[in-house]
């Protein structure tokens, strides 16, 4: 990980400049860039308006590594409360979780408690909703020394026949060995490059290393096997290069351009955003929502300093 990218997650993770910075984001609206909504009303709005866009959903409550078992708590109550909100409003009942806001920072019962009320709720909604597939429960992968406990939540709520989903980090060497077994199960996986900084015993850090891991295990998402296997693949990147790459790979290896999704951040590269759904494929946004963005957004600073012009010009323009 480079300069910028720590500088920018001190920055994050700043308790004084949090305190100034959510004063003048919040008025200037520096927040909205990368936020959809502070609340479950305006997220929803902001799902609709981009559904009338052919673009789909997967809503975020703001908060990560949570502490306070009284925020794991208000996350839990309010993926609860947005979950038939979603349905009511006929969109797709698809929410992401990191384990740390449901639990994992506390106690493995907590979090298995969370994670299973969310995923049954998803579940009695995606029985009255015609495609299966748009309803999960999107499980996103943090530190490296919580994949294990990570992937056998997504494995548990998956043998009691729950909608799940489990997002898989292209900078591991490990992630060949997890997808493999995702691929045979039939799985539905998100495959990123990964936004932690594990070490280099244990994860690719070249970016050019990333880059070809990431489409040697595109290949494998989209080989004859995952398509027999029912196997659901879904490519979160803003790479447009990476994109249009597996975009051609699918074609050639006939799978039907609604037959995988890509997914974005809400508020990154909206210009690939637009040439996807315009060319006819399948394009979710990852949505946050809530009141605590300032964390969330300066991680995407860090990740591409692009995004800092795109943040300050949001500033200005309201
Ligand atoms: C839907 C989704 C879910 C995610 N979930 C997780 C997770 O669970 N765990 C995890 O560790 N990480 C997660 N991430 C973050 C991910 O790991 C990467 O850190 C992040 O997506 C940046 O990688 P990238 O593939 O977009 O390409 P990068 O390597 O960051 O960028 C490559 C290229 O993309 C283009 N690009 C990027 N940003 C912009 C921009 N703002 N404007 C124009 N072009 C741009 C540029 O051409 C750039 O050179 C998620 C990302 C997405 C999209």
């Amino acid at each position: 990980m480079g300069f910028w990218q720590k500088t920018m997650i001190a920055v994050a993770c700043s308790k004084p400049l949090r305190r100034m910075g959510e004063a003048v984001g919040r008025k200037t609206g520096l927040a909205a860039q990368f936020v959809s909504g502070d609340d479950i009303a305006g997220h929803v709005t902001r799902a609709r308006d981009l559904n009338g866009q052919g673009i789909s959903v997967s809503s975020f409550y703001l908060g990560e590594y949570v502490t306070d078992p009284a925020q794991v708590t208000r996350t839990v109550d309010q993926l609860a409360d947005l979950i038939p909100e979603l349905n009511a409003a006929g969109l797709d009942v698809h929410v992401s979780i990191d384990p740390s806001q449901l639990g994992y920072m506390q106690d493995p019962a907590m979090l298995w408690d969370n994670a299973l009320k969310l995923a049954a709720l998803i579940g009695e909604a995606a029985e009255v909703q015609s495609d299966a597939r748009c309803h999960r429960l999107m499980i996103d992968m943090e530190d490296f020394a919580m994949i294990d406990d990570t992937l056998a939540l997504h494995d548990r709520l998956r043998d009691i026949g729950h909608p799940v989903a489990q997002t898989l980090q292209a900078r591991l060497f490990r992630t060949e060995a997890d997808l493999t077994r995702k691929i045979e199960q039939g799985a539905m996986v998100r495959l990123v490059k990964g936004a932690m900084a594990p070490p280099a015993s244990v994860a690719y850090t070249k970016r050019s290393d990333i880059d070809a891991n990431y489409l040697k295990l595109a290949d494998m998402m989209l080989s004859d096997a995952a398509h027999a296997s029912g196997f659901l693949p879904v490519f979160g990147s803003h790479h447009r290069e990476l994109v249009e790459k597996i975009a051609a790979l699918a074609d050639v290896r006939g799978w039907s351009r609604d037959g995988f999704e890509f997914e974005m951040l809400y508020g990154v590269n909206q210009p690939l955003q637009r040439d996807l759904v315009s060319r006819g494929y399948r394009l979710r946004l990852y949505a946050p929502f809530g009141e605590d963005w300032w964390a969330y957004a300066w991680r995407r600073v860090g990740e591409n300093p692009r995004n800092l012009g795109l943040l300050l010009r949001s500033g200005f323009n309201r």
